[in-house]
């Protein structure tokens, strides 16, 4: 811009200078002209007066000349006086031939001569004494006049000049002796002296003066006119121009408004109206960047970066925002503001839509300069040119932390109970949706118990709302360490609170077990004792438990079930919990009773191992398998399908499994030392949680240690359930165990997740397949089929195979003819007590 500006004024200034220079050479040479002007007059006025002066002096020599001849001083004076009223004339002179002044006189007719006595008596005398030497007397006729000398002999000369004065001479002479009156012979003409005349110069001086004055008023006039012309001339050209000068001047100055007029030649109008054109554009884009500018000083944040998201400008916002200031960000990357809120994917989706749609926009964490990390809104824009490549990015953000806050504290006021800051119910009923729906996907189980305070209306009627107020803040202190954070907790209103715990076991019964575990812990919790304000206080609780594996069920139809097991827990005398559903109350008060008399069944040697035959395929026996039973004195004999699980669940199973475990080494080390059983190998059976115990493999040993049986002859069965979890744990320890000779058997094999993978992982030597496929041989294809399958794949991979719980003829044949040599089931024998095993062998039954 500055570029074009100059060239304009440079044109501009080169005209002007242009048109002045040649008015001014125009002005000179007219002075010029004019001063050799009246040089030339000043010589040609001098050239006149000295003829002047000459021919004055050279009338008074002849008029001398006559008063001699005539001997006449007083027309010698006359002629002296004539000469002196000529202008200029200063003085006249005679002298005589020896230069002897003979007369002097002065314009103001002062006699000057150096006689100093009457010049014109004095000159009288020398004339008579001439005119008696010349023997003349009297006074010359009158016709002597026509006969005096040529004009010519009394010729003038300029003699002498000074600054202000010239002296012209002429000599006087007589007539020839021929010529004379007063003789009649002719002589040569006798110089009788000089005269001398003195002209002032003044007259010069003041006519060249006026000369000079006149040519140079003259010469200004002229050059005034010319001027003038010029100006007329070019004033056409020169003014516009100036004016366009002007108008840049104060276009350069910064105003955008100024606009040329539109006038003069045609390229200057022109050149105006490229002007004009040019200051339109530029104010047009001084107006879109004022735009601009205000725009990008907003109260938001703003800044624009390069392709490589590198900042190239920020606005004050910017700065105030995050603390960096222009200097800080200018040249950095974007990332500077990057918070670990966000993870890379985050960012590449951003990415993804800006480069599809130009444009993204939403809420970010971003860092500032302190390190605080905050929530912005933020809208990042990316600029494309012509062939749609991205030039820049222009984000704008603003802070919405105290948005988000007010949006907490509104959220929180919609959904949490102020006091205990516990979810309230709607947000209760909200997290219902979510567990129903994540439930329902899992297969899970969940559980609602409503819990309400024992008398606490009257620790609020006798101490105060304050005080009540304090205890319901500890419970809820004490609810919380309760559950696991994956379960929910919620305040309804006065002293009543609700839990919900959420993927509980698949199994109803479990499910229900686990929701009583949770509910005791908290009717312990609440039963420690208070220190409410420095009083000490006791509380208790009733709790109402619903539970739920039906998905379709109403949500507030769930909690009014709760309710209603929680008034019966009140009304069975508080302090306790209820299940809304009897059954489940029935199911799980037989097992409290379980577990409660297993605890003494161990030490009142209450449990007994029974023996299961296992025979092969010429149903000779080859081994058994130990089975668990209680014996209780009152119930009778219970089954291990009751009380296995509620061992496992209690942690019975691991002085239990020590004491299966030592009985039937024991059993089979006496078998050991008799000749009709001393092949036999035994399988024993080992729970999950056993086999997963840390000193487990050293407890068997210990075990073989003791009773020195043969390990080859003890066979461990693991379920699947027990290989689901820290397979390289258990696969070590099973290694760990064949070291030493154990062999394992895989039970109820095919009813678990069972996978190909784990099968070749675990060094296992016997599969043995579930009862359950066993039974349906012949009456379901898709069983029968599994049967066939685990038999081809077992003898496919060289492991042993055994199927179970066979009690007829078509299951063995089938199993048979499938390739399966060795069967346990009632077919062949039920589990019974050693000494019934024992009556029961044969020498012939016997496989050796
Ligand atoms: P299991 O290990 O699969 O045992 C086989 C179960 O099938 C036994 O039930 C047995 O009595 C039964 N059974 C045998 N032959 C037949 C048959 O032909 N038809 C039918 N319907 N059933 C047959 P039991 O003794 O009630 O044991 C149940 C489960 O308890 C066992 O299943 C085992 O998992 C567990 N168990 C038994 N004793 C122990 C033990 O000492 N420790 C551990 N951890 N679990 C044991
Ligand atoms: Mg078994
Ligand atoms: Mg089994």
């Amino acid at each position: 811009m500055n570029k074009i500006f100059n060239t304009f004024l440079q044109q501009l200034t080169f005209r002007r200078q242009l048109s002045i220079t040649v008015a001014l050479g125009i002005f000179f040479l007219a002075l010029f002209s004019s001063l050799m002007g009246s040089w030339q007059s000043n010589e040609r006025v001098r050239r006149d007066l000295i003829e002047q002066g000459q021919r004055i002096t050279e009338n008074l020599a002849h008029q001398s000349s006559l008063a001699l001849i005539y001997a006449s001083a007083d027309n010698v004076v006359e002629a002296a006086n004539t000469t002196l009223t000529f202008p200029g004339v200063i003085n006249v002179e005679i002298q005589d031939v020896n230069q002897h002044t003979l007369m002097k006189l002065g314009n103001d007719r002062s006699d000057l001569s150096m006689i100093g006595t009457n010049s014109a008596a004095k000159l009288q005398g020398a004339i008579k004494d001439r005119a008696a030497t010349d023997g003349r007397t009297g006074p010359a006729s009158e016709n002597a006049a026509s006969s005096l000398p040529a004009i010519s002999l009394n010729a003038a000369v300029l003699v002498a000049e000074t600054k202000n004065e010239w002296r012209f001479a002429a000599p006087v002479y007589t007539q020839p002796a021929a010529e004379s009156p007063f003789s009649a012979q002719t002589t040569a003409p006798e110089l009788l002296g000089h005269v001398f005349v003195v002209m002032s110069k003044a007259a010069l001086t003041q006519t060249t003066t006026d000369i000079f004055v006149s040519n140079l008023i003259t010469s200004f006039s002229f050059a005034l006119l010319i001027l003038f012309l010029i100006r007329i001339l070019t004033g056409r050209m020169t003014k516009p121009l100036n004016e366009l000068s002007i108008s840049m001047g104060r276009a350069k100055a910064g105003e955008s408004q100024v606009r040329a007029v539109l006038t003069g030649p045609k390229d200057i109008a022109s050149m105006a109206h490229a002007f004009n054109s040019m200051m339109m554009v530029l104010e047009e884009r001084e107006a879109a960047l004022r735009v601009a500018a205000i725009a990008f000083e907003i109260e938001e944040g703003m800044i624009v970066t390069d392709p490589d998201e590198v900042i190239i400008r920020v606005n004050r916002v910017f700065t105030q925002l995050t603390g960096y200031s222009a200097e800080d960000a200018i040249g950095k990357n974007l990332g500077m503001l990057k918070s670990d809120h966000q993870n890379e994917d985050f960012y590449s989706r951003m990415q993804k839509t800006l480069h599809q749609d130009n444009s993204w926009q939403g809420e970010i964490w971003n860092q500032r300069k302190n390190g605080e990390v905050y929530p912005e809104w933020l809208t990042v824009t990316a600029v494309v040119d012509k062939e749609r490549k991205i030039t820049n990015y222009i984000c704008a953000f603003f802070d919405i932390t105290e948005r988000k806050q007010a949006e907490e504290k509104i959220h929180n006021l919609a959904f949490y109970d102020s006091l205990t800051q516990l979810p309230n119910r709607r947000l209760l009923l909200d997290r219902l949706h979510q567990a129903v729906a994540s439930g329902a996907r899992n297969h899970t189980c969940a559980a609602l118990l409503f819990i309400d305070l024992d008398n606490f209306k009257i620790l609020n009627d006798t101490r105060g709302h304050d005080i009540g107020d304090l205890l319901l803040i500890e419970v809820a202190q004490r609810l919380r360490t309760c559950i696991r954070d994956s379960d929910s907790l919620a305040r309804l209103g006065g002293d009543e609170f609700v839990v919900l715990l959420n993927e509980l076991s698949e199994d109803r019964t479990q499910a229900a077990v686990q929701a009583k575990g949770v509910g005791e812990k908290i009717l312990n919790s609440i039963n420690l004792p208070y220190l409410l304000d420095n009083i000490e206080h006791y509380s208790s609780t009733s709790i109402g438990i619903s539970l739920f594996a039906d998905y379709q069920q109403n949500l507030d139809d769930l909690l009014k079930q709760a309710d209603t097991a929680m008034y019966a827990a009140k009304k069975s005398g508080r302090n306790t919990l209820r299940f809304f559903d009897h059954a489940m109350q029935e199911t799980l008060e037989t097992r409290s009773q379980l577990e409660a008399g297993m605890y003494k069944a161990l030490p009142n040697d209450e449990f007994r191992l029974h023996y299961q035959v296992q025979v092969d395929s010429n149903q000779r026996v080859i081994g058994a398998e130990a089975l668990i039973r209680w014996e209780r004195p009152e119930q009778g004999i219970i089954s291990p399908e009751l009380f296995i699980p509620v061992a496992e669940d209690t942690g019975l199973i691991l002085p239990l499994g020590q004491w299966v475990l030592q009985v039937a080494c024991t059993q089979l080390k006496e078998w050991e030392s008799n000749p009709l059983t001393d092949q036999l190998s035994l399988a024993v059976n080992v729970s999950a949680r056993q086999f997963r115990q840390p000193g487990f493999v050293k407890q068997v040993r210990d075990v073989i240690g003791q009773t020195l049986i043969n390990p080859a002859r003890l066979k461990l069965e693991l379920t699947e359930s027990t290989v689901l979890e820290n397979i390289t744990d258990i696969i070590a320890k099973m290694h760990a165990l064949k070291q030493i000779g154990v062999r394992f058997s895989m039970d109820d094999f095919g009813t678990g997740y069972s996978s190909l993978a784990y099968l070749t992982q675990l060094p296992l030597d016997q599969l043995k397949i579930d009862q359950k496929f066993v039974h349906n041989i012949g009456s379901k294809a898709s069983d029968s089929m599994i049967v066939q399958t685990i038999i081809g794949m077992a003898n496919n991979l060289g492991i042993e195979v055994i199927a179970e719980g066979v009690e007829t003829d078509v299951q063995r044949n089938f199993l048979k003819e499938a390739g399966c040599m060795l069967y346990q089931g009632y077919l062949f024998g039920s589990p019974v007590p050693p000494e019934e095993f024992m009556a029961s062998l044969t020498p012939n039954s016997i496989f050796s």
